[in-house]
């Protein structure tokens, strides 16, 4: 077996998160719940480029055939968006590769930048494209770089924000983007950091979505064999904590910025020890997170879910977690509601003030977005805790 980064063959099994279906699919009906399929998620390491990888044969289309994951949604995240068009509006054409709803596209269009979007779910494109905002429904293949090029000429600037995780071909995607993006035009991608998710225990961010787990380290390295260099990167909050990585094609005139290399210092610890002792922990918070459940059935009081992104499939089948212990999620967005977590099939249902009369604990599976939604609870006293580690949230 080779490492899909870097083709080492240093790369070996180092955890396993046990069986868990594909965390992006809510079943709608008993009978799909019926046919939904389990995988045993072994999470492998590479030691030469320091990345984590999941090998599971399951074509990728079918995690985006119907996809429930509306970007536009989210504040939180829609701010970050409108921040980073800010830094851009500059720029002649910009291109978003998986640009979802058209959260990016929104925000530079009222700026007045040209740009296209890229997303290869048909339903999440459709929605972009009725607000106006343009966007080729495919991935990011030969086909949809004719398509850029013939709309606007070769952009100078192209993001891909969190999708980088969810290729299996990566260098296949890194010849397309170099045969589009100009001579002087930057990538910017914001890909969810490895380092961040092993340090806070966030485990539960491996799903079958996404094969790969990315350190700058692994970036670099990707990058590079294609001749491009890193000139800047910088942490984010968003989905736990991110890079958003400036990439731009290798030549005499490029400066790279001094945080490439103390990020690269600090991902010196990463090593086989370190992702063992820190995903022992992990084991140990999804132990208590399910005592702490059962103590509050013991106690008769009703415990809800909020918020079912993808990590909530992750955590509840590892934590063998149902409707017994968390009697349902309330989550925002319309296509997921009425539906079933994914292997757990605890129900899922849209916010409504009368549904939550009985509750008084309400466990954050969005957690980041705990503010925008204690907001919407103002009238009612409920304690809300984080899932892993199991802590209460406050001010
Ligand atoms: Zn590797």
């Amino acid at each position: 077996m080779y490492c899909r980064i870097c083709q080492s063959k240093n790369i070996n099994p180092i955890f396993n998160l046990g069986k868990q279906p594909l965390a992006n699919k809510y079943p709608k009906n008993e009978t799909e719940k019926k046919n939904e399929k389990l995988y045993n998620m072994d999470v492998f390491f590479c030691s030469n480029c320091t990345s984590c990888q999941l090998k599971i044969d399951i074509p990728r289309e079918v995690f985006f055939e119907d996809y429930y994951y509306l970007s536009s949604v989210n504040k939180e995240l829609k701010f970050h968006f409108e921040q980073l068009a800010n830094e851009i509006k500059e720029k002649n054409f910009v291109v978003d590769i998986g640009s979802n709803d058209g959260i990016l596209l929104s925000p530079l269009k009222k700026k007045k930048v040209k740009c296209l979007g890229i997303d290869p779910s048909e339903n999440v494109g459709e929605i972009a494209n009725s607000k106006g905002l343009k966007t080729i429904i495919s991935f990011f293949n030969e086909d949809a770089c004719s398509e850029v090029i013939r709309y606007g000429g070769k952009p100078d600037c192209i993001v891909a924000s969190s999708i980088f995780t969810h290729l299996e071909n990566l260098d296949e995607f890194i010849i397309n983007l170099k045969q589009i993006l100009s001579t002087d035009g930057v990538f910017i991608l914001e890909v969810e950091y490895l380092t961040s998710i092993l340090r806070n225990l966030q485990f539960e961010r491996f799903y079958f979505d996404r094969p790969n787990y990315f350190t700058l380290k692994s970036i670099k390295l990707l990058f590079e064999k294609h001749g491009f260099i890193i000139v800047n990167v910088k942490k984010l909050n968003i989905h736990g904590e991110s890079l958003r990585i400036y990439i731009k094609k290798n030549s005499k005139n490029v400066k790279v910025n001094i945080n490439v290399i103390e990020i690269l210092n600090e991902e010196n610890i990463i090593n086989e020890n370190f992702i063992n002792s820190k995903f022992d922990l992990f084991a140990v918070a999804i132990k208590k997170l399910k005592q702490e459940l059962q103590n509050f059935k013991d106690q008769n009081v009703n415990v809800i879910g909020y918020g079912a992104p993808a990590r909530l499939a992750t955590i509840t089948n590892f934590g063998n977690i149902d409707n017994t212990l968390i009697s349902f999620i309330i989550d925002d967005s319309e296509l997921k509601s009425n539906r079933f977590s994914p292997g757990m099939h605890i129900p899922i249902k849209k916010f409504d003030s009368k549904e939550i009369q009985n509750t008084s604990i309400i466990i954050l599976f969005a957690y980041e977005y705990f503010y925008s939604i204690r907001d919407k609870m103002v009238n009612n006293n409920f304690k809300y805790f984080k899932p892993i580690p199991f802590i209460e949230m406050g001010e």
